[in-house]
């Protein structure tokens, strides 16, 4: 399947902001956005200011989004479809849709520092659902779904950290973490409330509508 290679960090100064696609680096003083060493966008042109036009602002927040899940364009797209095809607010539903996917919830329950190594965890198949192997990371979790790491892959060090990614990042009211047992709980579907992600996804629902 084809991935993102380049430098991640690149990719949060492009958009001018966190995109936390680093793991631990991104709450250290090491992370390229907080430190302020180069406060422009990276490349020959990043330092040029030029006023952005409607469309770029549109697709910059288009990008800021599908590149702090880690979607391709062609499957951002297709989550845009099916978002406008239900009731209710399309931008909203994209951002729950994105928010349901497996690897994020994996990674929101503290599983794994980044979305990147949630989705490396998910494919190599450590995490249950209800009970069943799983390793589809594109997977749409649902209200009582329980996703738990069988006890023979307890003891992998990625997962020796979960407790403090909680406890750094929080985990969402629409799960219910418990480091402990490898365990999380699906409680409710994300609200917008619940996505604490500076995005206005109005500029997206009008980039695609064009
Ligand atoms: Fe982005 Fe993380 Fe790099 Fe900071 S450390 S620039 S948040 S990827």
């Amino acid at each position: 399947m084809a991935r993102y290679t380049e430098a991640k960090c690149r990719l949060c100064r492009r958009e001018g902001c966190k995109l936390f696609l680093k793991g631990d680096r991104c709450f250290s003083e090491k992370c390229a956005v907080d430190s302020h060493r180069r406060p422009y966008a990276p490349g020959q042109h990043g330092r040029a200011r030029k006023k952005a036009s409607e469309y770029a602002v549109q697709l910059r927040e288009k990008q800021k989004v599908r590149r702090s899940y880690g979607i391709l364009e062609r499957q951002f797209h297709s989550y845009f479809e099916k978002a406008e095809k239900q009731k209710g607010v399309t931008g909203t539903n994209l951002l729950v849709i994105l928010e349901r996917r497996l690897d994020n919830v994996v990674y929101r329950l503290g599983f794994a520092t980044s979305r990147n190594q949630a989705r490396q965890l998910v494919r190599h198949g450590i995490f249950t659902l209800n009970g069943r192997k799983v390793n589809i990371p594109s997977l749409q979790v649902k209200v009582g779904d329980s996703i738990e790491v069988p006890e023979k892959h307890r003891k992998i060090p990625v997962l020796e950290g979960m407790q403090d990614a909680i406890g750094r990042r929080g985990c969402p009211a629409w799960l219910e973490s418990d480091g402990t047992a490898f365990k999380g709980t699906v409680k409710a579907l994300p609200q917008r409330d619940d996505i604490q992600f500076d995005v206005k996804e109005q500029l997206i629902v009008e980039l695609y509508s064009k």
